[in-house]
């Protein structure tokens, strides 16, 4: 039975393998919906991230790299997908001079003062995904010496907008004990994002593992990474996550010399 659709996801602004399932999608002829609500300024081998789905989709809610407070737009190059699209999201009117409905629609529109923020918006990406990428280089260059901390590279072809900055610990324990002390200095990092399957609602779906996203799970975190960030601020994080693993390490050499003693 083949799946309806592919939903395939930009993580945190790193393009998705899009050769790899794209090739899958057209052997098997499954349409791809592509979410790329975080990868708005990423591209893919120069193409933008966004374009390559059947349909893709786009956030501006207000976490995002751009925003208009709320809502979203969806890319298609089909017009009968997008002459639909907007059907629905405009209360699916039939062509009458009164309220006529022969379908159930929503009211999904971006409300034209919102757009007029979008597009004043649209003219700072490039400067919102600069900052945000200056942010991963900032954390990267501090952690340099703390081989512990493991980043995600641009593989050949790929640019990341760097939405989120995120690092990978050796252990939950460690990824657990970075975030607490942040969060006793009233700095905010969140795991990444939890593995669909493990959503209470999908416990009964199908799934197909491999362990990959549990791990991630378990190890990963990301770092506070607005556009907005000083140097300051991200001296403040940086030097609590040094001072973190300082503590760490010497309570790991501890450790290892009474076991050294203790087996003679
Ligand atoms: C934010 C986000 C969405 C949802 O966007 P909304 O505009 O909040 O509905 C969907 N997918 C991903 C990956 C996101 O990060």
């Amino acid at each position: 039975k083949k799946p309806k659709a592919i939903i395939s996801v930009h993580l945190y602004g790193m393009p998705y393998k899009v050769d790899e399932v794209h090739k899958i999608a057209k052997a098997y002829n499954i349409p791809v919906l592509e979410d790329s609500a975080e990868a708005l300024g990423s591209t893919y081998n120069s193409i933008k991230c966004g374009t390559f789905g059947d349909i893709s989709i786009l956030s501006f809610n207000g976490n995002k790299i751009i925003t208009t407070s709320g809502g979203g737009a969806l890319v298609t190059k089909d017009i009968k997908i997008k002459e639909k699209a907007v059907f629905l999201a405009t209360q699916a009117r039939d062509q009458a001079v009164e309220y006529l409905h022969s379908s159930i629609g929503y009211n999904y529109r971006l409300s034209n003062v919102l757009a007029g923020i979008g597009r004043g918006q649209m003219e700072v990406l490039d400067d919102r995904v600069a900052a945000r990428r200056a942010n991963y280089e900032h954390y990267k260059n501090s952690f340099r010496n703390i081989e512990e901390i493991k980043f995600v590279d641009e593989p050949e072809g790929y640019y990341s907008n760097r939405w989120l900055s995120c690092i990978l610990t050796p252990s939950e324990e460690i990824r657990e004990g970075i975030r607490t002390s942040l969060d006793a200095l009233n700095i905010e990092t969140r795991p990444l994002w939890k593995p669909m399957h493990q959503q209470p609602i999908f416990k009964d779906a199908p799934k197909y593992l491999n362990g990959v996203s549990d791990d991630l799970f378990k190890k990963g975190l990301c770092l506070p990474s607005g556009s907005n960030l000083t140097d300051i601020e991200l001296n403040r994080v940086t030097s609590a996550i040094k001072t973190y693993f300082r503590a760490w390490l010497k309570n790991y050499y501890k450790t290892y010399q009474i076991n050294m003693l203790q087996s003679g």
